[in-house]
């Protein structure tokens, strides 16, 4: 097995937890890798600090998968890493629906599973975890022996591991329209073609936040994508709900779902462009006791950061100014590269420009079953907040 050595003064980083090595960190090296091996890291000094996955075309040089040199990476290795990953859901009480793998937060980089109760979709999204598809595929039928497994990697980010975007059965194939259940409600799920692995789990704590505040609201939702927050507010006692998304296939499903859980006649949707028809509803004094913004990831790059801050500001600005005095505003950012501390100034700025004074109800992140890993700040990306705008 080739040895990687990082260069002197690296290293904190890694050996304080985070898992990745990028190749401007690396020095010396003993034997040969090919990409998507398992190679051994040690410190400038000599000393180990674990064994990962190689991929010599990526700026993520290695992810480390263990930290101890006697554990062996093979078929059962993965086996024992989704196990203890579905022991940890089930010790936290998260059983019928949970992203069972939360990659780097799972040790198990670049690697996604969500359980949407007998059905699990997985996204192995950089080659040295990909080249471990079968083991990973054999461990869910070993462990679940589920009703269907689908690929969802028809995602970007493969390409910088220099992989293809694919999608299809990984079981024999199956009705990847499912139904699950949530909070009391249900669902319809696409998980071929719904937006990433087909349903947010993230949210599924966040949802019941807004438990107390919808009661006989007047509720407006931007970014509903297939109407969970809406149905939420319906079910907890919302007068009425109006949700919003671009996308008319969500929009389409959010209906159904309205029918699903009986709320067609309090819940209805539109496909519309939130950003332009809440610029309009400002404009016309339309007002709301709650509105509830989820607006999708508005950059994937650094050099875009201050792009999206700006996204954010103006669409919480609209928010504020159509909730009524005393109204609720619900309001989400899904971008890692937005921290929480920028998130909530961003909000900050939003409501000095809206004249409207916040007060804080709920601020809180994803759902423990994407644990956050300490010293690895990828692993904390949702932020969810409630403020009473006053
Ligand atoms: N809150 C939802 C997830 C929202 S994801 C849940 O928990 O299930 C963000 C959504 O914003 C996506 O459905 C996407 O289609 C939608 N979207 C993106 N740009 C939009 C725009 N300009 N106007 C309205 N919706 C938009």
């Amino acid at each position: 097995m080739a040895k990687f050595f990082l260069r002197k003064k690296v290293g904190d980083r890694v050996v304080n937890g985070h898992p990745w090595i990028f190749g401007n960190e690396l020095g010396d090296t003993e034997g040969e890798a090919n990409a998507g091996d398992i190679v051994e890291v040690y410190s400038y000094n000599g000393s180990f600090i674990g064994k990962g996955y190689y991929n010599p075309a990526s700026q993520i040089r290695i992810r480390l998968l263990s930290r101890d040199k006697n554990e062996v990476v093979d078929d059962t290795f993965f086996y024992n890493r989704i196990k203890e990953a579905w022991e940890y859901r089930q010790q936290i009480g998260y059983v019928e629906n949970c992203r069972l793998v939360f990659g780097e937060a799972d040790q198990l980089p670049a690697l996604i599973i969500d359980k949407f109760n007998d059905y699990f979709v997985i996204q192995t999204l950089a080659l040295g975890i990909d080249t471990w598809k079968d083991a990973i595929v054999a461990a869910l039928q070993k462990i679940f022996s589920p009703k269907g497994i689908y690929e969802r990697n028809d995602v970007p980010v493969r390409e910088l591991e220099g992989l293809q975007q694919q999608k299809g059965f990984l079981s024999t194939p199956f009705d990847t329209n499912i139904i699950l259940n949530e909070n009391g409600l249900k669902f319809h799920v696409d998980i071929e073609n719904g937006q990433k692995t087909g349903y947010f789990l993230d949210q599924q704590d966040n949802r019941r936040a807004i438990q107390h505040i919808v009661k006989g609201a007047d509720v407006l939702e931007g970014f509903c994508y297939t109407g969970t927050f809406s149905l939420h507010a319906a079910h907890y006692g919302a007068k009425k709900v109006l949700g919003l998304d671009i996308s008319e296939t969500a929009v389409a499903t959010a209906r159904r779902n309205a029918v699903l859980n009986g709320y067609q006649d309090i819940c209805s949707f539109e496909a519309v462009n939130a950003f332009d028809v809440l610029k309009q509803w400002v404009k016309e004094g339309k007002r709301y006791d709650v509105v509830m913004l989820d607006p999708p990831a508005f950059t994937k790059s650094r050099e875009n950061i201050q792009k999206a801050i700006t996204g954010y500001k103006e669409i919480n600005l609209r928010g504020m100014k159509l909730t009524k005095p005393g109204g609720f505003l619900v309001t989400a950012s899904c971008t890692n590269l937005v921290p929480p501390d920028l998130f909530l100034k961003t909000i900050d700025m939003a409501a000095k420009d809206a004249r409207r004074k916040l007060r804080q109800v709920t601020w809180q992140t994803q759902a423990s079953d994407h644990p956050i890993l300490w010293h690895v700040p990828t692993t904390q990306y949702l932020k969810f907040l409630i403020v009473q705008v006053m």
